[in-house]
């Protein structure tokens, strides 16, 4: 899909937020304890490239993918720092992760015994970094038991061409308040217990994702890195359960402006299928976003700001286009807030998710590759 620069609609994303609330987390990290930043899916639709580089400006040593293209995509950008790969890549991508040098995660005995043939075919010029994950209750990826971990570590120590650089857990209900920390004390007890029942331990050491770094800090044998992720955006990986110990700064906002405004007549209909009629004479205003940007149907009867004021999304969102419902006349050209600050007002994108009973996370995701994403300070 083609970046589509010559229209007003974009997302702008402020690097200093993502700086400060970066800096923010890694202040509080106790001494030895490093912070890889999670870079997924486009930085969470921020932009890969350009949040690692902030992040690093705040002190990230490290940084997560999803995805192989993903990591090849940050060495590519000149990130020169360590790189794990969170999901699984089949050894038969195996000289491309040695080329770029990525960290790879390995979650079954299956998966060593096929690389171990892979390696000694490619004849790979120096090892590849492995980090064991443990499952102790995600139920996604994962070692299931001690003795399973004991067992890889034993087979990587067997090959030359395998390098044991660390091993992690992933919590599910960290952002949780009480029924979600008995479960989460329960992960924990047992990837201590793979922790503890090892005869060393690799370079890193890691479990905490933003929730777990936010509100667990104080707990022990977390491991010496964390991966943050949402929080660097400035997000609340709970929504709006538990406050952030330091102001959360949300690094996106979407704007667009309105590209014909016109006053109906009442009667009219708006949008497909005509499932918005005026009640009453109206001013409309047609704003060029739609489901194709990631600002999907069921936005339809959500408001954005014009000039600090709530407009109503009347009528059906349309593929490229949408109509909002106009307090007065305004002029072509005149800015609107989907996701940010305006005039005083604000829409957060959380409120966005809730709307669409979803997680912010999802929504910055959708936010598809024709919207430009512009770099502020
Ligand atoms: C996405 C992800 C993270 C980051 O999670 P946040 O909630 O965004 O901090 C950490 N670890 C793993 C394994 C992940 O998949």
């Amino acid at each position: 899909m083609v970046v589509t620069y010559h229209r007003p609609t974009r997302a702008i994303i402020h690097r200093n937020a993502i700086e400060e609330n970066t800096r923010n987390e890694v202040a509080r990290l106790p001494k030895g304890r490093e912070l890889f930043a999670v870079v997924k899916a486009d930085g969470y639709g921020h932009g890969a490239i350009a949040t690692a580089n902030a992040a690093k400006r705040a002190g990230a040593t490290g940084f997560c993918v999803a995805t192989l293209d993903e990591g090849i995509e940050l060495r590519e950008a000149g990130i020169i720092e360590p790189i794990l790969v969170l999901s699984v890549v089949f050894p038969s991508y195996l000289s491309v992760v040695v080329d770029y040098d990525l960290s790879i995660t390995i979650a079954t005995h299956e998966w060593l015994t096929e690389a171990q043939q892979v390696l000694k075919e490619i004849d790979a010029k120096r090892p590849v970094k492995l980090h064991l994950k443990v499952d102790t209750g995600m139920g996604r990826l994962g070692f299931r038991s001690l003795a399973e971990v004991k067992e890889a570590v034993t087979f990587i120590e067997h090959d030359p061409l395998m390098e044991w650089e660390g091993l992690f857990t992933h919590f599910s209900t960290a952002d949780e308040k009480a029924a979600g920390y008995a479960y989460w004390q329960k992960q924990e007890a047992r990837f201590k217990e793979v922790v503890t029942g090892l005869d060393y331990l690799p370079r890193y050491v890691h479990s905490s994702n933003s929730a777990t770094a936010l509100w667990h800090d104080d707990e022990e044998k977390l491991g010496n890195m964390v991966r943050f992720g949402v929080g660097m955006y400035g997000l609340n990986p709970s929504g709006t359960l538990i406050d952030a110990p330091y102001e959360l700064k949300p690094a996106l906002e979407l704007v667009s402006e309105v590209i014909q405004v016109k006053l109906l007549p009442k009667g009219e209909g708006v949008g497909y299928g005509k499932t918005y009629v005026t009640p009453a004479e109206e001013w409309i205003g047609t704003v060029p976003i739609g489901y194709a940007d990631g600002w999907i149907r069921k936005m339809q009867g959500f408001s954005v700001l014009v000039e600090g004021q709530y407009c109503e999304i009347v009528g059906r969102v349309c593929m490229d286009q949408m109509m909002i419902r106009l307090p007065q006349a305004y002029p072509v050209g005149t800015k609107v807030t989907l996701i940010g600050k305006n005039h005083g007002a604000e829409i957060k994108m959380q409120e966005v998710a809730e709307y669409l009973d979803t997680i912010h996370y999802e929504v910055a995701c959708l936010l598809s590759e024709r919207v430009p994403r512009l770099y502020q300070e």
